[in-house]
C-alpha cells in the first residue's frame, strides 16, 4: 500500500496495516478525534509529542479551501450542463448553502484526513530490511 491510500484510509503511516483510530466507524462523532497511542503492528508512536495534532489545522483549512473550489466548479458544471441555473454573482446564496452543506456532510472525513496526512507527513515510514 503506498502512502497516498495509507493516507486517505487513515492507516499507520510506518506499517500502513493498523487504523490510526480506535473506533475506525466516520460518523459516531464523539470518538472522531479519538487516536490508538500507538500501532498495535508495528509499535509506531502516533502522538510523538504533545499537541502534535494542531499543525492539522493547516491542513485542514487546505482541505476546506478545495472542498469550496470544487462545490464551486460542480455548480458552474451543473449550470453549463442545464440542470440548473447558476451564477458566483447572481446566485451566491446557493454558493453558500452548497459550501456549507458540503461541508458539513463531508467534516468528521476531512478531520480524520487532515490528522492523518499530518501524521503521515511526520510519523516515519517503516522499510523492510
Ligand atoms: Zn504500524
Amino acid at each position: 500500500m503506498n502512502t497516498f491510500i495509507s493516507a486517505i484510509t487513515f492507516k499507520c503511516p510506518a506499517c500502513h496495516q493498523e487504523s490510526l483510530y480506535e473506533n475506525p466507524a466516520l460518523y459516531t462523532l464523539k470518538d472522531l478525534s479519538k487516536n490508538k497511542k500507538c500501532c498495535n503492528n508495528c509499535g509506531a508512536d502516533f502522538q510523538p509529542e504533545p499537541g502534535f495534532y494542531f499543525g492539522a489545522a493547516y491542513v485542514s483549512w487546505g482541505l476546506t479551501v478545495a472542498t469550496w473550489v470544487a462545490v464551486l466548479v460542480a455548480l458552474k458544471c451543473f449550470d453549463w450542463w442545464g440542470w440548473m441555473e447558476f451564477g458566483f454573482l447572481t446566485h451566491p446564496v446557493t454558493f453558500l448553502f452548497s459550501g456549507i452543506g458540503t461541508s458539513l456532510v463531508l467534516f468528521p472525513y476531512m478531520f480524520r484526513l487532515s490528522r492523518s496526512i499530518w501524521a503521515h507527513f511526520f510519523i516515519a515510514e517503516k522499510t523492510e530490511e
